[in-house]
């Protein structure tokens, strides 16, 4: 299929629209199967790569569409409404590819990039089981090999594992003074020694995201990203600005469709006894209509952070200047997410309370909190950076 061409009449709304066709046409109706089956969901990504969706902020030059932040954060939203687990894997996979795009080169460029408009998948490992949510720090350590490197680690959680193209893999390098002196490696997806976990959860169930497991895998000098040592500068400026921007997007999306639900359901709902609908009971549409309010007043800081992002690189600055505004946004998004799922929950009752969409929303919807940088963590930080503490996580661990 052809690729998607942003004409200069199309609004950020018309970008929109494009990929909401493909949402309702071949994302959402897979997303029950794919939840009750806990399987990855490869042909929503397919569906998305078919027309180029998959390579949103990479450069034409790559074979990327080479759209803006804006466009990016509208569909990473558009698809949260359709499948959470795939716009999870989705945000994963653009912040994981968009590294390769900020820092390779040129000759990673070519051979990692230009595979992701075919359909490629890539994403981003980095949690360990010693560390926890403390993703800026990890103890395993890659080992050399002559001037190339062999990875024989394990890694906690890890978005698409097993179905992923390559990882963008975070480890310590031999001679690293502290846990956070960490490099970036290119990881072949195909290499016989990667192995991923089950994954067995409460929600978005299709994504994958279990242990994975790297028994002996070389990986060449040339797939080094930057240089060793690099990798809390490159997640930091570049990778966790996406990351934060991605989710939070993607959950304000799984919260619309949950109000939209609701709403339709509310109205359908007659009680014969009086001859009452749901929403003919006050208590119902002022839980709607709070919902309503949370989501409306989310809505402006989004485009707002979106534009900052497009700004601020078309300025040469670096994204990491807004990190603090990326993780607030995140923790906010996925907390009024939570909280608009869960009136969703309570003015369906016990019909939504059942195996179904408001159930299967309500359990994806709590993955949004956990996600790095998880909330309590990540509101530790903002609340050190407001009072003028260090913020530690990226700073210390051994120093
Ligand atoms: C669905 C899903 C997908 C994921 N995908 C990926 C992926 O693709 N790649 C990847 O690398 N990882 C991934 N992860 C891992 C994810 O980043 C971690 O689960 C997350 O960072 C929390 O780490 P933890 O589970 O070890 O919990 P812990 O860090 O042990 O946290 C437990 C609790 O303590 C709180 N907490 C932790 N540290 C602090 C602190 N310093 N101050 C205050 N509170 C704190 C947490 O908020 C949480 O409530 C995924 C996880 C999930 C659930």
């Amino acid at each position: 299929m052809t690729a998607y061409t942003k004409s200069a009449h199309d609004s950020h709304e018309q970008t929109a629209a494009h990929i909401r066709r493909i949402v309702d046409e071949r994302i959402r109706p897979n997303a029950e199967r794919i939840d009750e089956e806990g399987r990855f969901p490869k042909e929503n990504l397919q569906a998305l790569a078919d027309e180029g969706w998959n390579s949103i902020l990479i450069p034409k030059e790559y074979d990327g569409l080479g759209l803006d932040y804006t466009a990016f954060s509208l569909a990473a939203e558009e698809i949260g409404k359709g499948c959470p687990s795939t716009s999870l894997i989705y945000v994963m996979h653009v912040g994981a590819a968009q590294t390769v795009a900020y820092y390779g080169t040129e000759d990673q460029k070519q051979r990692w990039l230009k595979p992701v408009r075919k359909g490629a998948i890539a994403t981003h490992s980095m949690s360990e089981k010693a560390t926890g949510g403390h993703t800026w720090f990890n103890l395993s350590q890659a080992k050399r090999d002559g001037l190339d490197y062999v990875l024989d680690l394990e890694k906690s959680f890890t978005t698409s594992g097993g179905h992923a193209d390559f990882y963008v893999l975070q480890t310590q390098t031999p001679g690293a003074q502290k846990p956070s002196d960490l490099s970036y490696f290119i990881v072949d997806g195909k290499d016989p020694g990667i192995s991923a976990g089950p994954w067995e959860a409460h929600g978005v169930r299709g994504n994958q995201s279990g242990p994975l497991k790297l028994d002996n895998v070389k990986v060449p000098r040339e797939d080094l990203l930057l240089g060793e040592n690099k990798a809390v500068e490159i997640a930091l400026n570049g990778v966790d600005p996406l990351y934060l921007l991605g989710i939070g997007s993607a959950w304000i999306g799984v919260a619309q469709e949950a109000l939209a639900i609701a709403i339709n359901r509310v109205k359908r709902t007659i009680h014969s006894d009086f001859n009452k609908s749901l929403a003919d009971y006050q208590v119902i549409r002022q839980q709607l209509a709070n919902a309503k309010i949370s989501l409306s007043a989310l809505k402006p800081w989004q485009l707002s952070l979106a534009e900052k992002y497009n700004r601020y690189e078309a300025e040469g600055r670096l994204l990491g200047e807004l990190w603090y505004e990326g993780t607030e946004f995140k923790i906010h998004a996925t907390e009024i997410a939570n909280q608009v799922v869960s009136i969703a929950m309570d003015v369906t009752g016990g019909y939504g309370y059942k195996k179904g969409v408001v159930e299967r929303l309500y359990r994806d919807v709590r993955a949004g909190l956990v996600l790095a940088p998880s909330n309590h963590l990540a509101r530790e930080l903002v609340g050190k950076d407001l009072v003028g503490l260090p913020p530690e996580l990226f700073t210390a661990g051994g120093e």
